[in-house]
C-alpha cells in the first residue's frame, strides 16, 4: 500500500484523460496528484473533474491531491485577419489597443497596463519565444517595435515581457473567479502563475484563506531576484520551465532548476519540476534519452514531484507517460549514487522543536536500521519537516484531517493515512504500530520511530520521539 517511490507524479488532465476510466488508469500507473489547468477548464469542467477524482479516491481508499493552476497575468495578442501574419526580420510592427484584426504591420495587445511599463529597448517575445520584437517607441496606447526574429504569428498567441516587472496583480479578475470555483470544488493546491513579487503570494494567501496550499510558479526572472522571500511565503514552488525558458536564456534554466530545488529543500517546501519532461510522448509511446535523463536529474536532486502537462492532458500516450515517470523514479531511487547525491544537499535542522525531533528521528532510524518514521500531524507541517530530512526510512504521516492527507500527497516520500485522534498516549503508540504494520512499512518484530506532540491534539506541538516494537497481527508492545 505504501508507494516504494519517494518522488511524486503530477498528471495534468485534459481531453486525453478526463474520464473516470482515464483518471483511474493514470492513478493505477502512478499519478499522485492531478492538475487542472484553469487556462483551459471552465467551472463546469473543473467541478466534473474534481468529482471524478474524488470518486476514484474513494474507490482506491487513498488520498489523491488536486492542483488548480490559475492562469495568472498571461498576456496574449489579439486576432489577425485570416488568422495569422508573417512578420519579416527588420520590419516595423506595431502593438496597440485597437480590437480590429491585425496584419503584418500591427496587432492588438489588449493589456493597457503593459504599454505604460514598456520602454524603448524593451524586448517582447511572442509565440513561446519564437518571435522577438524590440520596442523603439512606447506610448500610453501603443508601442512601435522592430522585428528582430521573425516568423508566423497567429491569433491569441502568448506574449512574454522578460525584462520588465509588469504592473499587474498576480490575480486577474478571471483568476479570482476561478479561485473561488476551485476552493468551492475542494481542491488541495492552488498554483499561481507568473508570480513576480513576494506580495503576489501574500495577496493570494488572503484570497485563499487557508483553504488550500499555495504553490508559486517560478516563471518570471523578477521572481528569481526575490526567491527566498517567495519561498517563505509559499507552501510549495513549481519550476515552471516553459515560460521560464522563454523569459530567461534557455541555457540558464537547468542551473536555476537546481538552485530553486535546493532552496526549497533547505526551507522544507515541496518543489515541483514541470514542463516538457517527456514532451515527445505527446506523439510517441517512448521518450527520448534526453527526456529520461531530464526526469532522472530532477529525481536525483530530490525534487518532491515531477509533472506532466500535454503528455497526459492532450497527448496520445497519457498512461504510458505516467508509467514511464514511475519507472524512472523507482530506478533512480535504487541507483547506487542516489543516496550520496541526495545527502550532499541536506542541510542542518532549523533551531525548532519539530526540526530537532525530525532530525533525531532520522538519525535513530539510521543507527537502528528502523524502516519507518510514523508522525502524527494535523496541518501536515510536521510531516514536511520529516520529508525535509529526506530519510531512507518510510515516512508515514497520520492525521485526522483528510485535507492534510490530500495536500501531503505532494511531499517527497510521505504516505499519509487518516485516523481519528488518539485517546491517550498508549492508544497513540498502539495505533501507530497497527497502521505501520497494515500499510506495510514495518513487519512484525521490527521497530518504528513514532513522533507526536503532548498534550495530544495540540497543533504544532511535536515534542516527543518514541521507539516502539510492531507486534504481531495488529498491536504493539511499546518499548
Ligand atoms: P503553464 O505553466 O503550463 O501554465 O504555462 C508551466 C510552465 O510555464 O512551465
Ligand atoms: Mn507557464
Amino acid at each position: 500500500m505504501v508507494s516504494r517511490r519517494h518522488v511524486k507524479i503530477i498528471a495534468t488532465l485534459g481531453p486525453s484523460s478526463s474520464t473516470p476510466e482515464g483518471i483511474r488508469a493514470l492513478i493505477d500507473a502512478g499519478a499522485d496528484l492531478f492538475r487542472i489547468n484553469m487556462s483551459h477548464a471552465d467551472h463546469e469542467t473543473l467541478r466534473r473533474l474534481v468529482g471524478m477524482i474524488r470518486n476514484a479516491e474513494a474507490a482506491i481508499a487513498r488520498p489523491i491531491g488536486i492542483l488548480a493552476d490559475l492562469q495568472g497575468p498571461k498576456l496574449r495578442c489579439g486576432r489577425f485577419a485570416g488568422g495569422k501574419a508573417d512578420l519579416a526580420v527588420g520590419a516595423r510592427f506595431r502593438l496597440d489597443l485597437d480590437p480590429a484584426p491585425g496584419d503584418a504591420t500591427r496587432v492588438g495587445l489588449p493589456h493597457p497596463e503593459i504599454f505604460k511599463a514598456l520602454e524603448p529597448g524593451s524586448c517582447l517575445l511572442l509565440n513561446d519565444g519564437k518571435i522577438r520584437l524590440r520596442v523603439t517607441e512606447a506610448a500610453e496606447d501603443h508601442a512601435a517595435t522592430v522585428v528582430e526574429v521573425g516568423g508566423v504569428l497567429s491569433d491569441r498567441k502568448g506574449v512574454n515581457v522578460p525584462d520588465v516587472v509588469l504592473p499587474l496583480s498576480a490575480l486577474s479578475e478571471k483568476d479570482r473567479s476561478d479561485l473561488s470555483a476551485a476552493l468551492d470544488a475542494g481542491v488541495d493546491w492552488i498554483a499561481l502563475s507568473f508570480v513576480q513579487r513576494p506580495d503576489d503570494v501574500a495577496e493570494a494567501r488572503k484570497a485563499v484563506g487557508g483553504q488550500a496550499g499555495i504553490m508559486a510558479k517560478i516563471e518570471k526572472p523578477a521572481a528569481l531576484t526575490h526567491l527566498d522571500e517567495i519561498i517563505t511565503l509559499s507552501d510549495a514552488l513549481m519550476v515552471a520551465r516553459g515560460d521560464l525558458g522563454v523569459e530567461l536564456p534557455i541555457e540558464q534554466v537547468p542551473g536555476w532548476q537546481k538552485r530553486i530545488t535546493r532552496a526549497c529543500r533547505r526551507a522544507g517546501r515541496p518543489v515541483v519540476v514541470a514542463t516538457q519532461m517527456l514532451e515527445s510522448m505527446i506523439e510517441a509511446p517512448v521518450p527520448t534519452r534526453a527526456e529520461v535523463s531530464d526526469v532522472s536529474t530532477a529525481v536525483f536532486e530530490g525534487a518532491d514531484a515531477v509533472m506532466l502537462s500535454a503528455e497526459s492532458a492532450s497527448g496520445r500516450y497519457p498512461v504510458e507517460a505516467v508509467t514511464m515517470m514511475d519507472r524512472i523514479g523507482r530506478t533512480v531511487e535504487t541507483d547506487p549514487n542516489y543516496r550520496a547525491i541526495l545527502d550532499a544537499q541536506r542541510t542542518e535542522p532549523e533551531a525548532t522543536t519539530p526540526d530537532a525531533i525530525m532530525h533525531a528521528a532520522r538519525l535513530v532510524t539510521e543507527t537502528l536500521r528502523i524502516p519507518a518514521i510514523v508522525c502524527y500531524t494535523n496541518s501536515g507541517s510536521t510531516a514536511l519537516r520529516a520529508a525535509r530530512e529526506r530519510p531512507d526510512a518510510a515516512i508515514l504521516a497520520l492525521t485526522p484531517r483528510v485535507e492534510t492527507a490530500r495536500r501531503l500527497r505532494l511531499a517527497w516520500g510521505v504516505t499519509c493515512v487518516t485516523t481519528e485522534d488518539a485517546r491517550d498516549f498508549d492508544d497513540m503508540i498502539e495505533r501507530a504500530c497497527r497502521i505501520a504494520f497494515k500499510s506495510g512499512v514495518a513487519r512484525a518484530g521490527q521497530r518504528i520511530v513514532v513522533t507526536a506532540g503532548v498534550p495530544l491534539g495540540t497543533p504544532g506541538a511535536t515534542n516527543l520521539l518514541r521507539i516502539a516494537f510492531v507486534g504481531g497481527r495488529s498491536g504493539s508492545d511499546s518499548g
